[in-house]
C-alpha cells in the first residue's frame, strides 16, 4: 500500500507536519518536579462530587509542586453538549478553589475564552491539529480509513454481540471479531478513491499490533503495579466529523500540552492499553497516571451504591442551598482524599487545607463513601472555629440568597445578630450548633421576635401551676444587671421555695424528696423566654435579648399558661 498516497487521498487539506505543531508547543519551563495537571470535563452537565475529587487532586499536586493546573474542556461529543454547562463548570469549580492557571477561563462578559500558551483548550477548536497527527499515524502505516457508515457499524457490532451472548462462546466471538478486523483492513487505494470520489465520510482507525495475551507492566499512581493486556482493537481515532474520541484527543492533547500526570477516574482503567499502544505509535512519552475510584454512598439497606447523578450531595451547585460553606466541603473531600489529613488538621486546626501537604501514597484505593453525617461534623468543626464577624457574613450573604425574612431580620441590628453569634465561640471548646447555614434559623431564631414560637414546649411531668409560679417568682427578683452568679442564687432560690433541690448532689442522694431541682427550673424559664429546651447558656441569652424581651416573653407565658 502506498500510505503516501493514502494519507493525502484522506487528509489533503493538511499541509502541517506533526513537527510543525511540537514548535508551537514548546517544553515548560519549570522547575525540577513540578507537575503539570488538568482537569477535563466534557460539558455535558454540572460539576458533580466524583468530578471534585480528581480535580482537587490535580489541582493540589500542581500547586504543591510549583506546576501548572489547566482547564480543558472535552467537547469532542456535541450531541451530548449543554449549552452554558462549560462556564457553569469554571464558576462552581472556582467556588470550591479549583482555581485554573491555564486553559479555558472565562472573560469579563462570562464567556470562555483561552488563558495560555498551549491552547486551544476547547477541544472541539483543535480539529486540524488531531487530524496532522492522524495524516502522521496514517503516513506510517498505523491507522486506516474505515468507510462503513456508522449505523452499519453500529448494526454489526449488535449482531456479533447477540450472537456471543447467546452462544457465550467468548472464543467464538473473539474470532468473528478478528475477522472483522481483518476484513476491514482489507482494501486497496482504488476503493479509497472510489469512496473519497463518491463523498462517502469515513471513520479513521488505528491498526492494532497488540496481543492481549502479552501483558504490559504499568504503575498506577494509586494502585500500584498492574498488568495490562496489550490491546487489539482497532478502535476509532477520528469520528467521521473528523473530531478526535475520547482516545485519540487525550494522546495529542496531554502531550502537546505537556501534562505529566493524568487524574481521571477509574472509568477510564478499561482503555488504559489503548491510550499506551497510541501514545507509543505517536512517538510520544507516556505521563504519569492516577486512576481515582468511584464515590460510593450507603442505600437504604446500607449496602454501598454509586454515587449517582441523580442522588442527593451529587451536584455541586446543590451545596450552596443546603447551607454547606465551600470551606467544609473542601475539608471534607480532604478528609476522604488522604488518610492522614483529620491527623493533621487537628494539629494544625488554623490553617488552610491547602497547607496540608499532600501525599498521593495516603489515597486510598477502594472508593470513598460520601456521608453527610460525617460532612455535617466536618463543617460543624469549621464554623465552630470562626469569628461571629464571619459567621455573620456568611450568613448574611447566604440568607439574601435563599431566606431574605431571615435577612432582614439578621441585618436590621447586626451587633444584635453578632452577639448571638459570639455565644460559645473563641475558646478552646467552643460551640458546634450549626452544620449549616440552614441550621441557623431553628438555633436562634427565636432571638427575633417574628420567629419566636413555642418549639417544644415544657418538660413533662410537672404542674403547670409550679411552672408559673417559677415564672413568676423569676419576674419578681429578675434584674438584668445582675452578675451570673446573683442571677443564678435568684433561680436556686425559686427552687428552694417550690420544693425543687437547689442543690444537685442533695438531689441525687434522694430525688425523691423533692419534686424536682434546680435544672427543672431553669427548663420552665428557658422554655418561656426561647421557647426551647435546649438553647444556649440561658444567662447570656436573657443578657442578649435584654431585659424587656425577656420580661414581656415571661409575662406572655404567664398569661398563656393560667
Ligand atoms: N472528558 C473525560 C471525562 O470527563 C476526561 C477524562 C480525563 O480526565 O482524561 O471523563
Amino acid at each position: 500500500m502506498d500510505y503516501q498516497k493514502l494519507a493525502e487521498l484522506l487528509f489533503p487539506h493538511i499541509t502541517e507536519t506533526p513537527a510543525d505543531i511540537e514548535a508551537k508547543y514548546p517544553p515548560r519551563n519549570l522547575p525540577e518536579g513540578a507537575k503539570v495537571t488538568r482537569f477535563a470535563p466534557s460539558p455535558t452537565g454540572f460539576v458533580h462530587f466524583g468530578g471534585l475529587f480528581p480535580s482537587t487532586v490535580a489541582e493540589r499536586l500542581a500547586h504543591q509542586s510549583k506546576g501548572v493546573f489547566y482547564l480543558r474542556i472535552e467537547d469532542t461529543d456535541a450531541k451530548r453538549e449543554v449549552e452554558g454547562a462549560a462556564q457553569g463548570l469554571i464558576k462552581t469549580l472556582a467556588t470550591y478553589g479549583i482555581n485554573f492557571d491555564e486553559g479555558a477561563v472565562l472573560d469579563e462578559n462570562g464567556n470562555i475564552t483561552d488563558k495560555g500558551a498551549y491552547g486551544p483548550y476547547k477541544q472541539s477548536m483543535r480539529g486540524p491539529i488531531y487530524q496532522t497527527y492522524a495524516k502522521q499515524l496514517v503516513l506510517e502505516g498505523k491507522a486506516y480509513p474505515c468507510f462503513t457508515t456508522e449505523e452499519e457499524l453500529d448494526e454489526l457490532h449488535q449482531i456479533n454481540k447477540k450472537e456471543a451472548i447467546k452462544n457465550t462462546d467468548w472464543q467464538a466471538e473473539a474470532e468473528a471479531r478478528r475477522a472483522e478486523t481483518l476484513a476491514r483492513r482489507n482494501f486497496t487505494l482504488e476503493d479509497v478513491e472510489e469512496h473519497i470520489k463518491a463523498g462517502h465520510p469515513f471513520v479513521l482507525r488505528i491498526l492494532a499490533n497488540g496481543d492481549p495475551e502479552k501483558k504490559t507492566k504499568f504503575t498506577d499512581l494509586v494502585r500500584g503495579a498492574l498488568e495490562i493486556p496489550e490491546n487489539d482493537e482497532d478502535f476509532v481515532l477520528l469520528k467521521s466529523d473528523g473530531i478526535p474520541t475520547y482516545h485519540f484527543a487525550h494522546a495529542v492533547d496531554d502531550h502537546l500540552m505537556g501534562t505529566t500526570h493524568v487524574i481521571r477516574g477509574e472509568e477510564w482503567l478499561p482503555s488504559l492499553a489503548k491510550h499506551i499502544q497510541l501514545f507509543s505509535y505517536l512517538g510520544f512519552k507516556l505521563p504519569k497516571y492516577m486512576h481515582i475510584s468511584q464515590i460510593m454512598r450507603l442505600d437504604e439497606n446500607g449496602n454501598k451504591k454509586k454515587l449517582s447523578k441523580r442522588d442527593m450531595g451529587a451536584n455541586m451547585d446543590d451545596y450552596t442551598g443546603m447551607g454547606y460553606s465551600p470551606e467544609a466541603v473542601c475539608e471534607y473531600v480532604m478528609t476522604l482524599l488522604n488518610s492522614n489529613y483529620e491527623e493533621w488538621h487537628a494539629k494544625n486546626a488554623d490553617k488552610p487545607y491547602t497547607d496540608f501537604p499532600f501525599n498521593i501514597k495516603k489515597m486510598s484505593v477502594s472508593g470513598c463513601l460520601f456521608d453527610f453525617n460525617k460532612l455535617g461534623d466536618v463543617s460543624k468543626n469549621i464554623i465552630s472555629r470562626m469569628s461571629a464577624d464571619t459567621v455573620y457574613e456568611k450568613l448574611v450573604a447566604w440568607a439574601e440568597q435563599f431566606d431574605s425574612d431571615f435577612a432582614v431580620q439578621l441585618k436590621a441590628d447586626s451587633d444584635y445578630t453578632k452577639k448571638i453569634l459570639a455565644i460559645g465561640r473563641g475558646g478552646k471548646k467552643p460551640r458546634k450548633d450549626l452544620a449549616t447555614w440552614v441550621d441557623a434559623k431553628p438555633y436562634m431564631g427565636f432571638f427575633y421576635d417574628p420567629y419566636y414560637t413555642m418549639v417544644d414546649g415544657y418538660p413533662a411531668g410537672f404542674e403547670n401551676a409550679d411552672i408559673v409560679a417559677t415564672l413568676e417568682k423569676f419576674l419578681e427578683t429578675y434584674d438584668a444587671s445582675d452578675a451570673m452568679n446573683v442571677w443564678f442564687d435568684k433561680i436556686k432560690a425559686i427552687a428552694e421555695t417550690l420544693g425543687y433541690a437547689s442543690d444537685m448532689k442533695a438531689y441525687k442522694a434522694n430525688p425523691s424528696a423533692f419534686k424536682g431541682n434546680v435544672a427543672d427550673i431553669s427548663s420552665f424559664i428557658r422554655v418561656a423566654v426561647t421557647g426551647k429546651q435546649n438553647a444556649p447558656d440561658l444567662y447570656t441569652v436573657m443578657q442578649i435579648l435584654g431585659e424587656e424581651r425577656t420580661r414581656a416573653r415571661i409575662a406572655a407565658q404567664i398569661a398563656e399558661l393560667k
